[in-house]
């Protein structure tokens, strides 16, 4: 070990036990409520966490109701979070403790690391606040915080170097308290060491163990290696209303956005009139066309850059064809599979949308 981490435990501790915020998994640390929440807290903030974990624990109160939810209800308590294999994980690992460990989670970190979803991060994480167990939580806040602390150029992208972490503070986690050592160093990277900006450092309770203070570094550290580019897709996304009902196609079973609903979507980007002609092409002549403009979305390895068109069929059409199945565009890329239609209402109760779509989403009326 490079840096006596053992040095930050008191300031630590007695920091968190003044400042740690309130919050409702904290307040009932059970093993299900660590495991949701810190699933939750892996894409979002803590303050936006809040809304959605009291509707998922109020809806499923347990791992055994997790594990009965039917898939579309699960998206939708989901809705908003995105990544939504986590979810799906977390529910498959459900079904693993319901099946073999009778519904009780195992309060053992190498049999925690076995379920689907869970890596060391979160296995830290339940194991020291669920269980009291001696296991460092090392995500990315935390490398932050302890390398500024170490005054370390290491680069946190390496996964050499969180393992090296993890086993740093595997020595010397305190056994009376690891959960709240583990919970300390959180959320002191999210509200004093923070990752965008300058840190709070004369807030810090460890500001005189700090090698990046001292040294006036602390803006330098982290050191990340770039990420890979993302691939761009370009995509036409068409809201197509018929009667006020919207047509909308589950996705493949696999891949992103898996098993969620989506508008009907054209790859590349077409013009208004490119986009009239195809669909006169594909045999519909009574309708109008309005341009939604431009939207993108981030994934973590694709950008979509989308345009969006309100495509309104008109009654007439509608009577003599009253299914939209016949005229996919050939190219969509889900043009065997049927689409149905559904109010607005209808779809905010059932259907989950995924974030990507937002934008036009909003452009739905009633
Ligand atoms: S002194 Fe500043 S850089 Fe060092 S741990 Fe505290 S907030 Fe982070």
């Amino acid at each position: 070990m490079n840096y006596d981490y053992s040095l930050t435990i008191d300031y630590l501790l007695d920091w968190y036990d003044l400042n740690a915020r309130i919050l409702a998994w904290r307040e009932d640390p059970n093993p299900y409520y660590v495991w949701v929440s810190e699933i939750m807290l892996q894409q979002t903030r803590v303050e936006a966490v809040k809304f959605y974990f009291e509707r998922f624990v109020n809806t499923l109160p347990n791992i055994e109701a997790l594990a009965m939810v039917e898939e579309e209800k699960l998206h939708k308590l989901w809705e908003g979070l995105g990544y939504y294999t986590r979810v799906r994980n977390l529910q498959k690992a459900a079904k693993i403790i319901m099946n073999e460990y009778n519904g009780v989670m195992p309060a053992n970190y190498e049999e925690l690391l076995k379920l689907p979803g869970i890596g060391s991060y979160t296995a830290g994480a339940i194991a020291s606040i669920a269980f009291h167990i001696t296991q460092p939580a090392v995500d990315g806040n935390v490398l932050r915080v302890m390398k500024r602390v170490a005054g370390s150029y290491d680069d946190i992208m390496k996964s050499s170097v969180k393992k090296e972490l993890e086993q740093d503070l595997r020595e010397i986690i305190p056994s009376d308290r690891p959960g709240d050592y583990n919970q300390a160093i959180m959320e002191l990277g999210a509200t004093v060491c923070i990752p965008n900006g300058k840190p709070l450092c004369e807030k810090c309770p460890i500001m005189h163990l700090c090698n990046a203070y001292q040294q006036g570094i602390e803006m330098d550290i982290p050191v990340k290696t770039a990420k890979k580019p993302r691939k761009i897709e370009d995509k036409t996304i068409l809201l197509m209303e018929r009667n006020g009902e919207y047509a909308i196609h589950k996705r493949e079973s696999k891949g992103l956005l898996a098993g969620l609903w989506e508008f009907p979507n054209i790859e590349g980007k077409l013009t208004a009139s490119a986009l009239e002609e195809m669909l006169n092409k594909q045999g519909l002549q009574n309708f109008t066309i309005e341009n939604l403009g431009e939207g993108k979305h981030i994934f973590s390895h694709i950008e979509w850059h989308m345009v969006g068109y309100l495509i309104r069929m008109n009654e007439a059409m509608t009577v003599k064809e009253p299914s939209f199945d016949g005229y996919l565009p050939e190219n969509n890329i889900a043009s065997k599979e049927k689409y149905i239609w559904a109010s607005v209402k209808k779809i905010d109760k059932e259907y989950t949308l995924p974030t990507a779509f937002k934008t036009y989403r909003q452009c739905m009326t009633n």
